[in-house]
């Protein structure tokens, strides 16, 4: 059984090369060659849950289970809310592999989905990329951009301004990134939001969405969470990663369904039926697109597998 630690994790494959991962990955869910059972979160205390989250793919062949402790408050302790381990098993054999550290795993895929999403769905051109969000999943979405977005300029927004200074210190940001104080300030004239906060209750509003913006939802991941107000939600042409977890955990798709807002035929499509050319992502340059992101086992197996690939400790095919 290989122990693969956060740095490795971390540090075998490029972005470039998850994103490549995830592509593929995508595809076979869209494609139903996945199985991927509804992330459970267990009540550990008050505040607290650990996240249980299966899954098993065909290509490659493996399954597995990320195990995540969600403690909200513990980044005011110097630990990350998302502890955890990805445990892999060799499919054709049910041989357990590996463990990986999963709070790592988790700030590499899901910057590279979104970043995948983001170069499908929004405007060809787009420039000015705004970030909302000041905790780890808001730096390595920085990191991700930074390294293989087109943004010329970026923008990070998050409630105490100090903590996203704090970011740009600590990755050493080049001049075209900055801090903006402002959340409305923040989201006007931006080609791409990412949010991707830990907010309970919208903090984006579609009175300041504008034609042509592609709006990344990252970081409401339960259902009683959302980061767009109704009047947001009205005006998106709106992507999901997996369907039956949208359905069943997505804050602002559920709590619009409820009141009426929307009907069951509002989400467009899943990113893979995207990529695969299935279905249309942007039809014109005026719509506000939106990736609904929650996460989705097959990421966290087919990058967990690479990485085993690329340390030479599976087979490459
Ligand atoms: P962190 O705990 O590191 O950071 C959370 C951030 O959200 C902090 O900057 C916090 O600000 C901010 N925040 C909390 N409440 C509010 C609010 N009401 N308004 C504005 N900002 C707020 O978490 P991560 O960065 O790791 O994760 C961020 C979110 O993304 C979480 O909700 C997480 O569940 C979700 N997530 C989604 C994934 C997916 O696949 N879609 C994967 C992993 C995470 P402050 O520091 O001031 O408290």
């Amino acid at each position: 059984m290989h122990i693969i630690t956060a740095e490795q994790v971390a540090s075998t494959l490029s972005w470039q090369q998850t994103v490549a991962v995830l592509k593929q990955a995508m595809i076979e869910v869209s494609q139903g060659r996945i199985q991927a059972p509804l992330r459970t979160a267990m009540p550990v205390s008050a505040n607290n849950l650990m996240g249980i989250m299966p899954g098993a793919m065909e290509n490659p062949s493996v399954h597995g289970i990320k195990l995540l402790s969600l403690y909200p408050d513990n980044p005011k302790k110097g630990l990350s809310s998302h502890q955890g381990l990805m445990v892999i098993f060799d499919s054709p054999t049910g041989t357990p592999i590996a463990t990986l550290e999963a709070d790592a795993l988790t700030a590499l895929r899901t910057p590279a989905a979104t970043l995948l999403a983001t170069n499908h769905l929004a405007r060809k051109h787009a420039k000015t990329h705004t970030i909302l969000g000041g905790g780890e999943q808001a730096e390595r979405h920085l990191e991700a951009f930074l390294a293989c977005g087109n943004a010329t300029q970026i923008r990070l927004w998050a409630r105490r301004p100090e903590a996203a200074k704090q970011i740009l210190k600590k990755i050493n940001a080049p001049a075209h990134v900055s801090v903006i104080e402002d959340l409305e300030e923040a989201v006007h004239g931006a080609d791409i939001v990412t949010c991707v906060t830990a907010a309970p209750t919208a903090i984006l509003k579609g009175v300041w969405l504008e034609p042509g913006q592609h709006i990344n939802l990252v970081g409401s991941s339960v259902p009683q969470y959302r980061e767009i107000d109704s009047e947001g939600v009205t005006l998106l042409r709106y992507f999901v990663d997996y369907r039956p977890s949208t359905k069943a955990q997505a804050g602002e798709y559920l709590e619009e369904l409820e009141k009426g807002n929307i009907t069951e035929d509002y989400i467009v499509g899943e990113i893979g039926e995207v990529l695969n050319g299935d279905i249309e992502g942007r039809t014109s340059d005026q719509q506000i697109t939106a990736y609904k992101s929650l996460g989705v086992a097959p990421q966290d197996l087919s990058v967990s597998w690479a990485i085993l690939q690329k340390l030479g400790l599976v087979d490459s095919e």
